[in-house]
């Protein structure tokens, strides 16, 4: 079975060329599957009857989405599904409805898609990393989520703003599926989302994150660090990368002089685990003047033992790190009542 969200504008074009069909053929099936949403070939009304026979005789679908379960939170601004994406496999996909601010602005809805099912990297504070690595999903399994979302906004009168690589899964391990669909979903002629609203986050794979600065992409890159020394991330993530923490910031460091998109490090906060004012030093000596961004976030009750850090704890990091001269926010979490935050995500949350 061929999923036609597998396939590039340009790729599309070949297969209507080498069916014996003018060019414009490839547009009358692009338009609908990025505007309509179709579930079904024969959902394309515009395409000759006898074109959609002989697309399905090929094998071909429209592989969308399955939503096995749906959770929101009190408040409505973050939905998790429960998606079937292929026969066997079920993946977690979160979107985030923001409102616009106070000084104006638009409202945001930005989807955290999963790149795999499970995930290898094993880090400790983590739901998915405690389920193991199970498969490396597809590119057109990466697209469905967001179209799968897309559809739901475009009921709702809101569109998809905001694409974050975040959710189960480690998109530098399933690299060639995952550039797959960021060249679809940012083509003019596929989803057509800005590549300046996509954010790649990474455990921080350095080969990954220097192939992904050669691509000629405008993608915002965010790095997991979550430890200033090697002993201690060792504890966290044991088997996330071979890297040191001083070769993840110099791979950050590549990716900014590259393609000039500033790198934002992730920094989960645990209590007692590395939250302390020695350490916040330690980790504002090591990003000093280097123009990255830190994004602190407080950890979530998640499948491990770790707690939230006290308010005090977190104002103290984010003044020994800011008095640094490193910029620095506090992320404020959304969904943790319905296992939706970061570091939440498993597929156990039905039954
Ligand atoms: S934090 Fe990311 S890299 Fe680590 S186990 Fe979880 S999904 Fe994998």
């Amino acid at each position: 079975m061929a999923d036609l969200y597998r396939l590039l504008p340009e790729e599309m074009e070949q297969l209507v060329i080498d069916m014996g069909y003018p060019r414009y053929r490839a547009d009358q099936i692009l338009l609908p599957l990025y505007y309509k949403f179709p579930k079904d070939i024969n959902d394309i009304p515009q395409l000759p009857k006898k074109l959609r026979e002989e697309l399905t005789e090929a094998g071909y679908t429209i592989g969308s989405a399955k939503e096995v379960h749906r959770v929101v939170s009190n408040n409505g601004d973050v939905t998790k599904l429960l998606l079937d994406l292929t026969d066997e496999n079920s993946v977690e996909t979160v979107l985030m409805q923001y409102a616009p601010s106070k000084i104006g602005g638009h409202p945001r809805s930005t989807i955290c898609v999963s790149t795999q099912i499970g995930c290898a990297m094993g880090c400790v504070f983590c739901a998915t990393g405690q389920m193991g690595f199970e498969t490396n999903l597809k590119a057109e399994h990466i697209v469905s989520q967001v179209i799968h979302f897309a559809d739901i906004l475009q009921q709702q009168g809101e569109h998809v703003t905001n694409l974050v690589f975040m959710g189960m899964g480690e998109p530098m391990a399933n690299y060639d599926e995952m550039i797959r669909a960021v060249r679809i979903l940012t083509h003019d002629r596929g989803f057509g989302l800005g590549q300046r609203h996509i954010t790649i986050s990474t455990i921080g794979i350095t080969s990954g994150i220097d192939k992904l600065a050669e691509e000629n992409l405008q993608v915002g890159l965010a790095i997991s660090l979550h430890s200033p020394n090697n002993e201690l991330r060792k504890k966290l993530v044991p088997t996330a990368t071979p890297n040191s923490v001083e070769e993840i910031i110099e791979a950050g460091r590549r990716y900014y002089k590259k393609t000039g998109r500033r790198v934002t490090f992730e920094y989960a906060l645990m209590a007692g685990i590395n939250d302390s004012s020695e350490i916040a030093e330690e980790l504002s000596i090591l990003l000093k003047g280097n123009g990255s961004h830190v994004n602190l976030i407080p950890i979530n009750p998640t499948a491990g033992d770790f707690k939230s850090p006290t308010q005090d704890n977190v104002d103290e990091f984010e003044r020994i790190l800011s008095d640094a001269g490193v910029n620095c926010t506090v992320r404020v979490e959304k969904g943790t009542e319905i296992s939706a935050a970061c570091g939440q995500l498993r597929t156990d949350i039905v039954g």
